[in-house]
This record gives C-alpha cells, structure tokens and sequence, in this order.
C-alpha cells in the first residue's frame, strides 16, 4: 500500500512524506492553506506555486516552503509526485503519487464547478483515491454559481431601497474572495471585518480581480445610508462589532444552508447555497471516474458515503482525520443531522 493512515495523518511510506499532516512532520506536501490542512511546525512544506502566499501567510514568514506547478511531475526518494487542480480555493491541488505501477490520487478538498478563481478541478485517474465527503449525503445539490450571484446581488438591492445595509457571512478564505467577484460592485460601496482582509493580498498577487473594498466601521457604514455591503466571518453574528452598523439584513453563504437547521439556529434573513466543496453527485461521478479499486473517504459524512460506494462494489473505508471541516467552517455545521435522513438517503441509489 502506497499510503498509510498514520497518528499523523497520511504517511507516503516509500517517498517519506505526508500529505496534509496534523502534527509536525519533516515533509509536509499541503493540498491548500485552509486550517484543517495546513498545520504549522514542520521542518519543510511542498505546496502548489499559486498557493504559497496564501500558506505563508496560515503559516507565518518562517515557514520553508517549496512550490511546484500544477502537472509538474517531481521524484521524492525514487516516488513520482505531481499536483493537479482540486479547483476549491487557489492554489488548491490534488496529490498523485505513483510507485511500483501503483497510482494514489489525494484529492483534498474538491469541487466540479469553474469559481473563475481556483484553477478548474482535473480528474486524475488512479489505483486508489482519498475522497473527502464534506456534503457526502444526497440532500446536498448545489445550483450554478451565477444562480447564486444573482440572488445575492437581488436581496442586496432589496435592502437598499429598505435602507439596510447588508450583511453576507461566509468563510475568509476562499468563500469571501469568490462572493466579492460576484458582488455587483456597482450597486454601492463593499465593506470587509478585519478578518477578512488578511488573505486578498495572495489572491490579488495572483492576478484574481477583486472590486475596491474598505474596512468596515461604524463611520464609513453609516455614511453609506444602508446602501453598503458587509462580507465577516460568522464569528461576528451576534457580536457586539456587528450592532454599530445600524439597521441590518444578515445572511450566510456556505453549503450547508441547504438545510434549515443551521439558518434558523442564527436567525438569519437569508441563507445562499453556495459551497467550494464537490456536492453529492460531483462526489459520486468524481469517484467513479478516477478509476480507483480502492478509495480511502475523510471529512464528513464519511461512513455513510463509505457504506454508499461499498454498495457500488467499490472497496472503501472511513478514515479517521483528526480535524475535519475549515475551523469555522465546522462551526457552522449543523448540530444533528437527523439520523434516518442520513441512513435511508445515502443508501439509496442515486
Ligand atoms: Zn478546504
Ligand atoms: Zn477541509
């Protein structure tokens, strides 16, 4: 076997590395900057070239980062590596590593959908294949992002003319930089919370066009008379930075406001279905494309998408992960999915 599932997470035996490690490893190759993969104190870092900044910037100027381009094949100890596009944030890429006429393919995190932004996904087919399984349960079926856009600009315009100034949370890196290319920046001025400025510097450096943004206070808002538009974290809900603004809508932007749990939990306005991991059937058709005998399913709904694809004659296991879900982003899951949702639905053939 090409790939072990170590207490350190995905050990490449015969090239002596590990892919997205949880602990302090002496090469760690990172599949993309988000914080459930991208973990600091390892001696040495191999990334994609588009992907540095952003990983400099998770792991601080110290860290030792080496970068291949996407397609760009490299030997580590006699063991062929290259990164292809995984097409969920910049610089995101899937690991093939082939030895002894074995091919493994780590997907990462992954989405089908072209953002505009993240190189699009490629398929890469291969002997075996680590699937992440975020929205692993056929309740989740994303809609084209322009659909998504649309709306969001509409219910943007909806509370100009009621003199609200909108507030759209979403995760900082990746989400908020692909909501602000959809952003009709021509409806009125587009404000950021200081958490989210930290990363647009990578995505501007890659040549990503952002419209003009400014930091969010009281002052600059309030000057907007409610035309304003406000992306933060969903830390900010309910916080004590959001109530300076004035008469507010609130809405979140994530994939799992395909379900009512999580919206009605915050009480938001509005909840948009917009996601940068693969949805139900961009899981299936992905994994059945590459080819693999043999799949290895992480993050989510791991055993229930396992059990799907065993039932589909494929060899696949849940495996443990010690973080699962962008730190925030797992913050905003829903507490319980109900279990005979789960169960029934994902055994269901699609
Ligand atoms: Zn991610
Ligand atoms: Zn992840």
């Amino acid at each position: 076997m090409l790939l072990q599932n170590t207490e350190r997470g995905l050990y490449c035996v015969a090239g002596d590395f590990y892919i997205d490690p949880w602990r302090p490893v002496d090469m760690a190759v990172i599949t993309h900057g988000h914080s459930d993969h991208a973990r600091p104190g390892s001696r040495q870092y191999l990334t994609e070239t588009t992907g540095r900044e952003i990983l400099q910037v998770r792991l601080g100027a110290d860290a030792r980062i080496e970068t291949h381009a996407y397609g760009e094949t490299f030997s580590r100890n006699g063991v062929k590596v290259s990164l292809h596009p995984a097409g969920h944030i910049l610089g995101s890429a899937q690991v093939r590593i082939e030895h002894g006429g074995e091919v493994c393919v780590v997907s990462g995190d992954y989405k089908l959908e072209n953002d505009g932004i993240s190189q699009p996904f490629e398929l890469v087919r291969c002997n075996m294949f680590v699937t992440e399984s975020t929205f692993g349960l056929p309740i989740y079926q994303w809609r084209p992002q322009a659909d998504i856009f649309r709306e969001i600009n509409d219910w943007w315009r909806q509370n100009q003319m009621e003199k609200r100034t909108s507030v759209l949370f979403c995760y900082s890196l990746g989400k908020a930089q692909r909501l602000l290319t959809g952003l009709d920046a021509n409806l009125g001025p587009i404000f950021l919370h200081g958490a989210m400025e930290r990363f647009l510097p990578a995505y501007r450096a890659a040549g990503v066009k952002l419209p003009p943004t400014a930091k969010a206070d009281a002052d600059t808002v309030k000057s907007a008379e409610g035309k304003g538009f406000i992306l933060a974290p969903g830390s900010a809900d309910n916080s004590p930075w959001l109530r300076k603004f004035g008469d507010i809508s609130t809405a979140f932007a994530s994939g799992w406001m395909q379900i009512r749990g999580p919206r009605r939990r915050r009480s938001l306005d509005r909840g948009f279905v917009l996601s940068d991991h693969a949805d139900w059937d961009g899981l299936c058709q992905t994994v059945e494309a590459t080819g693999a005998e043999t799949v290895w399913v992480t993050h989510g709904y791991t055993n229930a998408f396992a059990r799907y694809l065993r039932e589909k004659g494929i060899a696949a296991e849940a495996i443990e992960t010690r973080f699962a879900g962008e730190l925030d982003e797992e913050a905003d899951k829903p507490e319980e999915t109900p279990a005979a949702e789960v169960t029934e639905t994902a055994t269901e053939p699609s």
